[in-house]
């Protein structure tokens, strides 16, 4: 029997979705399950086989809007310790409340899990590429795994494929040149014999240009496992190196290596987030990730919230202006906190002397409750105006050293 090509199928027999989301990371799976459960068809499109390298640090936030299960919580993070390039320590207790370490190993899979409940339909499978029809629907072209290419159509396609976005790039301009830095972690096991510094229920993270010259690094606890990680813009620095150094400084050496991995991470938010027609990025995708601490989860999931609330519109409306919406309101959500963690980035994380200033500051109690409740709640609080001028000022005496770290 012969076989048919793709580029002969009848149109109309092609298989008709609302909404493809492309990736089921968290961000394309938020969108998935919000777009299922108003009632929309909804293909869930993820390419299988990688666990995506990740800290897996959570606020609370996250937990509560997004309806996480304890189970998939494998360590509750009680303080940090910010470690300066003199290696002075300085601890950061949350009080009340706990930062969350999810595994993407389990995590991802399960809410893809949840938007296939919801109603999506989920397959495992590669996105290849997209066509524009002149009846105005998109036809997606995909490699299911173990199957021939196939295609299905729809009115819009949600683009949550990670930085690297093949989506983004083909159909949002200037998305080859989003602003990254590239991070790498080994997943290491923790020693069954209590050596190493590292506890269960803190995060270490290294202000030390040897480590990174231009982010930082950390040490993650994840119960039986540690993220041991660091990132960098920086063509040419040697990440393993650092890792490599940060386990020995740190006595995790000899620990056995589950696994190394690593990914960019977007630092800004994309100009735009859609193309004017049929195609709406979220998440990593379109660059929301906060800068200076690299936190994307939370922003990823409420990427992948908004971007439905917007694909949602555009199928009510018909019209593509709506699609514009899940920026908008993205940015006046978060688009002045993304500003000064930007400016603080530039600032503090330029050289070990800024470094080891920076580091100083955060023994500030004021400092500390601030970045606890903007962290944890990620709400700008304004009932304390006094302690951000108090917070204001103390920047500036660093900044300007006229005071010592
Ligand atoms: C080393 C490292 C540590 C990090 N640590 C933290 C942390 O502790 N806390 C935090 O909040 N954030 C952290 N981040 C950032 C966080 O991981 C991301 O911001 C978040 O995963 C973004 O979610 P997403 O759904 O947008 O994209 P992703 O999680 O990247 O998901 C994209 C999905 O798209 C799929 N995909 C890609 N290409 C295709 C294709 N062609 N066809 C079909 N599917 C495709 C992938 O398989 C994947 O499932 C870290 C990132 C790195 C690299």
């Amino acid at each position: 029997m012969s076989k048919i090509a793709i580029s002969e199928i009848p149109v109309s027999t092609i298989e008709t979705f609302d909404v493809v989301v492309v990736g089921g990371g968290p961000s394309g799976a938020t969108a998935a399950t919000d777009l299922a459960r108003a009632g929309r068809r909804v293909l869930l499109l993820d390419k299988p086989g990688k666990i995506k390298p990740c800290g897996g640090a959570i606020p609370p936030r996250l937990i509560r809007d997004f309806a996480i299960p304890d189970e998939l919580i494998v360590a509750r993070i009680r303080s940090a310790r910010m470690i300066s390039p003199k290696d002075k320590r300085v601890d950061m207790p949350i009080g009340d409340g706990f930062v969350g370490m999810v595994d993407r190993e389990h995590f991802d899979p399960w809410l893809r899990n949840r938007a296939a409940l919801a109603g999506a339909d989920y397959r495992p499978g590669r996105f290849e590429r997209i066509t524009h029809d002149p009846d105005g629907l998109v036809t997606v072209h995909y490699s299911p795994v173990g199957g021939q290419p196939a295609q299905v159509r729809t009115r819009l396609v949600i683009g949550a494929d990670g930085a690297t976005s093949a989506v983004g790039r083909t159909e949002i301009p200037g998305h080859a040149g989003m602003k990254q830095v590239f991070a790498y972690h080994e997943i290491v096991r923790r020693p069954a014999d209590g050596s190493g510094d590292v506890e269960a229920t803190r995060c270490d993270v290294y202000y030390q240009g040897k480590l990174s010259p231009d982010f930082y690094a950390w040490i993650f606890p994840h119960g039986d496992t540690i993220s041991i990680g660091t990132g960098s813009a920086r063509k040419g620095f040697s990440l393993r190196g650092a890792i490599r150094a940060l386990r020995e400084s740190s006595g995790l050496d000899a620990g056995e290596t589950v696994r190394r991995e690593g990914a960019p991470i977007p630092l800004k938010p994309l100009k735009k987030w859609d193309n004017g027609r049929d195609v709406l990025l979220t998440g990593d995708a379109a660059g929301i990730v906060a800068p200076a601490s690299g936190e994307g989860i939370y922003y990823a999931m409420l990427g992948g919230r908004l971007a439905a609330e917007a694909a949602e519109a555009f199928l009510v409306t018909g019209k593509a202006s709506a699609l514009a919406q899940a920026r908008r309101r993205f940015m006046k959500l978060h688009g002045r906190v993304f500003l000064i963690l930007g400016i603080m980035q530039w600032v503090w994380y330029r050289n070990d002397g800024l470094r080891e200033r920076f580091v100083s500051i955060c023994k500030d109690k004021d400092v500390q409750q601030l970045t606890w409740d903007s962290y944890m709640n990620k709400e700008l609080v304004r009932a304390k105006p006094a302690a951000h001028a108090r917070i204001f000022f103390k920047d500036l005496a660093h900044l300007f050293r006229w005071v010592s770290p």
